[in-house]
């Protein structure tokens, strides 16, 4: 072994990292000189910025990519005794956000080239009860907006997009998010674009926009921010039963950095991915994601699929990875698995259990270059040539 070799393989591949820099670190610090570091002016900043990006009229911005799916169903009017539909392959906290305003949720199947609910499989889960709908966009690839959209007005469902991944992904030459009832995006640092922890609600609806506004902040008719900022005493009512689910302005200043780069990230993911799909496409018994004849992903998970004629399976190739330095991830996983749903009765769903069993993520992150790609790829290669 080379001497450039044994240096490369001793440094060891993320599976992602967030693209964070100077910049950020600077508006972080600016907003902690500015004295006003709770939900104030640079938060309004970012949802107007944010909310223009994704092509929606009003945004509100959450703690977490979790809150801003709890504040979307409690908006759309979901409830105790209501079902709604989740697909199963996601991450936990889309079927949670079911539970949290006291409804069932009922897991659906998605189809196996995107990972994404179909209104088939939809159709599959309706019953009576059935209220809603929670379409996941999952890992940036979007789901088949205009199909799903027709089933859920013929069945008068309410739609809410678990945008959570999908910032910057494209739907018929637009961005996902455009003409969303209402959407929930994540500001995680496993996502594209991170303040740490954070999330946004984006909806066309001021009606809506206004009630998710008040439920983020105690259900109060005044923002602690409008009230500082009046001249007059400003004597606050309290609506309804809200949560304190609000973004601070230090996060909010790092996100509006973070927002002017998506355009670059999600190029970049694109570039890292095609170069994967082109080294990829000779491997017998692996199919690499890519972008549905519909729209076009943004990469925040690049995900491969080994079917039966693959020599090793997934658990055997995210360990070769492992040893040869390479952190890959399991593919999405499956929430009626694990034991938080094991009391929700759940007929088997083949795309999803096959998906959670053989998909595994590949390394995808700002900066990577062609011999870390090819690294990963060597270990994919010689699953197969030995
Ligand atoms: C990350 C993620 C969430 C949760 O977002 P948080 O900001 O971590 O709360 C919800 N749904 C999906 C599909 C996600 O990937």
């Amino acid at each position: 072994m080379s001497t450039t070799v044994a240096t490369e393989a001793a440094s060891r591949i993320p599976v992602m990292v967030p693209w964070l820099g100077e910049e950020e670190a600077a508006a972080a610090a600016e907003a902690v000189r500015s004295g006003w570091v709770a939900q104030g002016p640079r938060v309004a900043e970012f949802e107007r910025a944010f909310a223009a990006e994704v092509g929606a009229a009003h945004g509100v911005a959450v703690s977490s990519g979790t809150a801003a799916l709890h504040l979307g169903l409690v908006a759309l009017g979901i409830g105790a005794a209501d079902e709604v539909v989740v697909p199963s392959l996601s991450f936990i906290a889309t079927a949670n956000a079911a539970r949290y305003v006291g409804a069932t949720p009922v897991f659906a199947d998605v189809e196996p080239a995107t990972g994404n609910l179909t209104p088939a499989t939809i159709e599959a889960a309706l019953t009576s009860q059935t209220r809603a709908v929670i379409l996941v966009h999952q890992g940036g690839v979007p789901a088949d907006l205009d199909a799903i959209r027709a089933l859920c007005e013929e069945h008068g469902l309410a739609l809410l997009e678990d945008a959570a991944c999908a910032a910057g992904a494209r739907y018929r030459g637009q961005p996902v998010g455009v003409g969303a009832q209402v959407a929930a995006w994540s500001f995680h640092p496993r996502k594209l674009l991170t303040t740490g922890e954070g999330g946004m609600v984006t909806t066309d609806d001021a009606e809506r926009a206004a009630r998710i506004r008040r439920l983020r902040e105690h259900g109060m008719n005044v923002s602690a921010a409008d009230r500082h900022a009046s001249a007059k005493p400003v004597l606050e009512a309290y609506l309804e039963t809200g949560f304190n689910y609000r973004m601070t302005d230090i996060q909010a200043a790092v996100g509006l950095v973070q927002l002017r780069k998506l355009a670059a990230t999600v190029a970049e993911r694109r570039e890292l991915a095609s170069r994967y799909q082109r080294e990829l496409a000779g491997i017998p018994g692996l199919t690499a994601i890519s972008d549905p004849g519909y729209g076009e992903t943004n990469y925040q998970s690049f995900w491969v699929r080994l079917d039966d004629t693959f020599p090793v399976d997934r658990d055997e190739l995210l360990l070769r990875l492992s040893e040869a330095g390479i952190s890959a991830r399991r593919g999405i996983m499956a929430a009626h698995l694990e034991p938080a749903y094991a009391d929700v009765s759940t007929p088997s769903l083949p795309a999803t259990e096959a998906l959670s069993l053989d998909s595994l993520i590949l390394p995808v992150f700002h900066g990577m270059t062609e011999a870390q790609q090819d690294r990963v790829v060597a270990v994919l290669k010689a699953a197969v040539h030995g």
